[in-house]
């Protein structure tokens, strides 16, 4: 199988002005233009665990697999730049069903001019599992970390928010120009992507900084997908925003005002919302409009 995928590869794979070498040598080399950091963030999904085989195509599960890694890499305001894959092929049907998996990456790839630049392939009898490490450069702005909040900061969000199991959480839509567009125009502090729920993300973005967040629940951005989902759910929309995970949006925070900026311009294609400020207080609260005081806010979202 794995021959016969490298000699597709060879032929599908498009050239990548970065990539002296890729797929067929014993390593891959890239050409390191411009004096950028780099950063790398890898990312292993597999059946049965973070979807189903048997319910989604394998073009879906490879969109989903790069995605979430262009995902880290615009949390960090990286731009990307390559990625490489090791697949473990399930043996009943592996090159078809690797070939799914790379056509399903590779719109992604050349959308944000990453080169598929090597990888693994090994066959087995369990289920498929498929890591993806991309590999990307920081700007002369530098990396945006979870780290750097400090009270008094606002925190924003872009998109909306909750529901992603009705599709975005395989859809994946890297926020990647939109980090690298904020980064270079505005001041900000501190960023992250949301995958595990805005309210468990935040918590950690918080302890980062070792410093709290205060969310303002009346303004939460939420999504069309939370609202449809709370009809069957016995949840409101609210929770679904705060503690649905796989939103893959970025969680920042910026001086306020930076912040207010943002919210005023939007300069993005999706909305950027002020959801809150960060607090002296370690932790995550609640702040309602016109109410009083912080509440505390249980940090919901998937625990791996
Ligand atoms: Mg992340």
């Amino acid at each position: 199988v794995e021959r016969e995928l490298v000699q597709w590869l060879e032929r599908t794979l498009p050239p990548h002005p970065l990539l002296r070498l890729g797929i067929g040598d014993d390593a891959a080399i890239l050409r390191w233009a411009g004096d950028g950091d780099v950063v790398v963030t890898t990312d292993a999904i597999t059946d049965h665990v973070d979807f189903r085989l048997a319910a989604v195509s394998p073009e879906q599960i490879g969109h989903k697999a790069l995605g979430v890694n262009l995902s880290d890499l615009a949390a960090m305001a990286a731009e990307p730049v390559a990625a490489v894959v090791s697949l473990v092929l399930p043996r009943r049907g592996a090159l078809e069903l690797a070939q799914g998996l790379y056509r399903g990456m590779l719109p992604l790839a050349e959308e944000f001019g990453v080169a598929i630049a090597g990888g693994d392939t090994n066959v087995w009898d369990g289920p498929l599992a498929i890591s993806v490490t991309a590999i990307g450069r920081t700007t002369s702005r530098g990396a945006l970390t979870r780290g750097g909040a400090r009270p008094g900061d606002s925190v924003l969000v872009t998109g909306a928010l909750g529901g992603s199991i009705l599709g975005r959480h395989l859809a994946v839509e890297p926020r990647v120009r939109e980090a690298l567009l904020l980064h270079r125009q505005y001041e900000l502090t501190a960023g992250m992507d949301i995958s595990d729920g805005l309210a468990l993300d935040a918590s950690r973005l918080a302890a980062a900084s070792h410093c709290g967040i205060a969310l303002e629940l009346d303004v939460m951005p939420i999504s069309a997908d939370a609202e449809r989902l709370a009809q069957t759910s016995g949840r409101t929309p609210l929770a679904h925003a705060l503690g649905d995970g796989e939103d893959f949006e970025l969680l920042l925070t910026a001086p306020p005002d930076a912040a207010a900026a943002m919210a005023r311009e939007q300069p993005l294609d999706v909305p950027i919302t002020l959801i809150g400020q960060v607090v002296d207080q370690p932790g995550l609260w609640s702040l309602r409009a016109g109410g009083s005081g912080l509440a505390p806010l249980e940090p919901t979202g998937f625990q791996h």
